[in-house]
């Protein structure tokens, strides 16, 4: 076929020596590579014992954030699904009824709310699109499953604890740097 750069290289299989066809000098050479890595400085963390330290713009898992008062910020306007390139992000908008103004901030809110994280890529354009500051990127890291629908967050996951609130302000602050 035609290439349309002319970047394509065609490569041709040539004969292999004696030398090649013994195999015991690739052998050697890859041993003497790998002691040589024995004494040289590890690159690798033994997780979970030793946590790698991430970059402070690192994006991780996502939190859906509170007001002061506890409430939901999001209004489940979708803005943030709408500009997800990998199409993760699904809600179920519903009414706030009355005697629902302490759990949500507007009079719309998210009845439902799922990431898919396997098809995340992780690159914050949602947080970026969200105008209710409902939505931010943490360091948190995603565990590990067998199970592929594990990796479908909802609510129960995504909606930060009123116990264990997360500060962002660091966060946004090394954005505005960044
Ligand atoms: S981080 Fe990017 S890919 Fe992941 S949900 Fe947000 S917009 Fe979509
Ligand atoms: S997280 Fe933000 S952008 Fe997404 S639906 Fe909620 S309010 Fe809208």
């Amino acid at each position: 076929m035609q290439s349309l750069t002319n970047r394509s290289v065609v490569v041709r299989k040539r004969e292999m020596s004696f030398m090649e066809k013994l195999y015991l000098p690739a052998i050697l050479g890859g041993m003497a590579l790998t002691i040589k890595h024995l004494f040289k400085k590890k690159v690798t963390n033994k997780y979970p014992e030793v946590k790698r330290i991430f970059a402070p713009i690192y994006r991780g898992v996502h939190v859906l954030k509170r007001d002061e008062q506890g409430r939901e910020n999001c209004t489940a306007c979708g803005l943030c699904a709408v500009s997800c390139p990998a199409e993760a992000i699904t809600m179920v908008a519903a009414e706030r009824k009355q005697g629902e103004e302490n759990l949500y901030r507007e009079e719309k809110y998210a009845a439902t709310y799922e990431i898919n994280m396997l098809r995340c890529i992780f690159c914050g354009l949602c947080e970026e699109a969200c105008p209710k500051d409902a939505i931010y990127l943490t360091d948190r890291l995603i565990e590990s499953k067998y199970d592929r629908k594990k990796f479908i967050y909802g609510k129960e996951l995504l909606v930060e604890k009123i116990d264990e609130r997360i500060d962002i302000s660091k966060r946004k602050k090394n954005y505005t740097m960044a």
